[in-house]
């Protein structure tokens, strides 16, 4: 399985976890870096929320340069001093990029309330990518449109498990699932085939 896949001028790359790079216009931007020492410096860096393997100092400090961007909710700011806190609703636009955080939460579970963490709609060179975060299947995922490509949590425990990422991404309707948050922590490459099975929607499962 190839770890990384291309959307029209996009170059989408699974990190592990929920860890993502995409590359697009001379731009790198990470989502979630976690367990990475190094790589290619990051113009913007999007933190999910304070969890450590999301939020994560080290490999942040690995990929930052001077004058990196980065975003994430206020629960991140005591381990990140110089980030700008965004709140489900807000939209940053920077460099040509348009990042939108949206809500991301448990429903029923206690990991993540509401308000705590976000996702992010990325949109950049006409392709607009949804890195939804730690969350359940919620209502807002049905505002969601026109989404190229759909990194939805899979593993369970904590998040959507393999069936509630399916319906999510049924419902999303995205021209490509990819299914995160296995492998490392919790959930399995058997989540992300069941994930990919139950999908009505193309899947690319990475590696
Ligand atoms: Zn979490
Ligand atoms: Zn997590």
């Amino acid at each position: 399985m190839p770890r990384n896949i291309t959307i029209g001028d996009v170059d989408i790359e699974w990190l592990g976890h929920a860890s993502f790079r995409f590359k697009a216009d001379n731009k790198i931007i990470y989502v979630d870096p976690f367990k990475i020492s190094g790589g290619e410096k990051a113009d913007i860096i999007l933190i999910t929320h304070d969890h450590y393997d999301h939020c994560d100092p080290g490999s942040i400090n690995s990929v930052k340069k001077q004058d990196t961007l980065i975003i994430a909710p206020e629960s991140c700011s005591s381990k990140i001093p110089d980030m700008r806190a965004v709140k489900p609703g807000d939209v940053v636009s920077v460099k040509d990029v348009e990042i939108k955080a949206v809500h991301a939460y448990n429903i029923g579970k206690p990991y993540h309330p509401k308000g705590n963490g976000v996702g992010f709609v990325v949109k950049i060179v006409g392709k607009t990518i949804y890195h939804a975060g730690d969350t359940d299947k919620i209502p807002e995922m049905d505002n969601l449109k026109n989404i190229d490509v759909a990194l939805l949590p899979a593993g369970g425990t904590y998040t959507m498990n393999a069936e509630e990422a399916a319906e999510a991404a049924n419902t999303i309707e995205p021209a490509v699932a990819i299914p995160m948050h296995w492998g490392k922590i919790v959930g399995s490459e058997q989540d992300a085939a069941k994930f990919k099975d139950l999908c009505k929607v193309q899947v690319r499962v990475l590696d």
